[in-house]
């Protein structure tokens, strides 16, 4: 508890933190608690799974006044999961003061939330839209919320969200404290974050050099896109993860990947934002009890997730950012676990690659594909295991007779085959996946004019 001890915290928020396991903080808890504590508008730029809702959620739970039952607090965050995965700390975090949290977030019963707001609540975790319609109806106010955080903050404000975001702040008190939270914050981002804010300082864990977690592996795979699903499904069976996140670039593709993979018998599911709010907390319910072996998801509905299970992140789609890139393999290796971080790429994006190694400083690596050899070698070996604990338990021994009379016309060896593919159905037949190698894919020269330079166009 060292250093959370020296930071002036109220014993029952000490209580609370040692309760969830927190022995000390963590830098981002350090450097932004006793800022926070102060009063000062913060801009905190650290890496994924570092530990940032605490470090927003600690000095909340000391600032807000259990008594007092106007909302006081609010944080907004880009998805529904997100919402719910906040305030459940929140809660913990805020759980020996009296203090309500409540998660507002769209899909969800309006009944429920204006009860729960009539009684009193202290923090409310939003997503924008479904908060503004609470504003609009006049079920919640936010005249008295003197603090005000934005978790993924550069989701927050891009295209999607400011505009609501915008509407949201201008009901808030004038001298509020706001902070802002995110792996990343693009400078236009940046720029405009400061009008909402009142002389901030920004803290910056993540170097924009060294923003990878260093125990994720990362690596590339080169094919060609009609081969895309084949090459996913050899990279799961040679893998065979606890729980990858597979990212595709749009809704329609998710959906569309999740069933493919569904169909080829995997546990996959699909999350993204056209499913229903059910839907979606049923995927988040089964991922999280180790039900499910593939979560296929887009950007915005994985954004700040923390399924610590998550082993492999696959980037089905490349990203067309680079900071894209870093939330996607931030959803792995998180608290110290090993993660791995794959990426399917055709030779046309090749470039996009190259890109990605740059603004990150590290070499991502190509690796072949697994050759159809190697995973009928896996499939072997594990029949082979399989058949080996059969024999061990001996649960066979009724139908010996049966292969002892077969075996007057049969080799013993060929009996055994047979049942064998009985058992495991015919071999599967797997396609060749073309190999191609970096070296192979011809510099791309652009295809495209450079642009007209100002001036030559006709005025109209
Ligand atoms: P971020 O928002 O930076 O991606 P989270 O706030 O989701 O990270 O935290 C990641 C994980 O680390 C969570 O499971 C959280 O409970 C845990 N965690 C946060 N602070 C501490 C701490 N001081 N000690 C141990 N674990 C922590
Ligand atoms: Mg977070």
């Amino acid at each position: 508890m060292g250093d959370f001890l020296s930071m002036g915290l109220n014993p029952r928020v000490l209580r609370a933190v040692a309760a969830m396991g927190f022995e000390e903080p963590t830098p981002v808890q350090q450097q932004t608690i006793p800022r926070l504590l102060q009063g000062v508008d913060l801009v905190v730029q650290a890496q994924t799974g570092t530990g940032k809702t605490a470090a927003y959620g600690i000095p909340l739970a000391q600032r807000v006044k259990a008594g007092d039952p106007h909302v006081q607090a609010l944080v907004l965050a880009p998805t529904r999961e997100l919402t719910l995965q906040v305030a459940e700390q929140l809660a913990q975090l805020t759980q020996f003061l009296g203090v309500y949290v409540l998660p507002v977030y769209g899909g969800q019963s309006y009944d429920h939330q204006i009860r729960s707001l009539r009684r009193g609540v202290q923090i409310v975790v939003a997503t924008p839209g479904r908060l503004l319609d609470l504003m609009d109806k006049r079920v919640l106010s936010l005249e008295q919320a003197r603090f005000v955080v934005l978790d993924e903050a550069d989701e927050m404000l891009d295209m999607g969200f400011q505009e609501d975001v915008e509407r949201i702040l201008s009901r808030t008190p004038q001298e509020r404290q706001t902070s802002l939270f995110s792996a990343t914050m693009p400078d236009p981002i940046l720029r405009l974050a400061t009008r909402y804010l009142s002389q901030p300082e920004r803290i910056i864990l993540s170097q924009p050099r060294a923003l990878t977690v260093p125990t994720v592996s990362q690596s590339y795979f080169l094919m060609h896109l009609q081969f895309k699903v084949e090459a996913l499904t050899r990279i799961l069976d040679t893998r065979a993860p606890e729980l990858a996140l597979v990212f595709c670039a749009t809704k329609r593709m998710v959906a569309d990947l999740g069933r493919e993979l569904q169909g080829r018998g995997y546990h996959a599911e699909a999350l993204h934002g056209d499913m229903t709010q059910g839907q979606r907390e049923a995927v988040m319910q089964a991922t999280r009890a180790g039900q499910v072996e593939v979560l296929v998801a887009t950007d915005v509905a994985a954004r700040g997730l923390d399924i610590p299970e998550v082993s492999h992140v696959i980037n089905f789609d490349i990203p067309q950012e680079s900071d894209s890139y870093v939330h996607r393999i931030g959803r792995t290796a998180r608290a110290g676990r090993a993660g791995e971080a794959i990426t399917l790429v055709t030779p046309r994006e090749l470039s996009l690659l190259r890109a990605i190694e740059s603004a990150l400083g590290t070499p991502i690596r190509h690796e072949p594909l697994p050759a159809v050899a190697e995973l009928e070698e896996r499939e072997r070996q594990g029949m082979a295991a399989h058949l080996r604990q059969v024999l061990l338990e001996g649960q066979w021994a009724d139908f010996r007779p049966l292969v002892e009379g077969l075996s007057e016309q049969h080799d013993p060896l060929d009996i055994a085959a047979a049942a064998v593919s009985l058992a495991y159905g015919p071999a599967r037949l797997r396609p060749e996946i073309p190999q191609i190698t970096p070296a192979e894919v011809a510099p791309t020269r652009a295809t495209y004019a450079p642009r007209r330079r100002f001036g030559r166009g006709r005025r109209r």
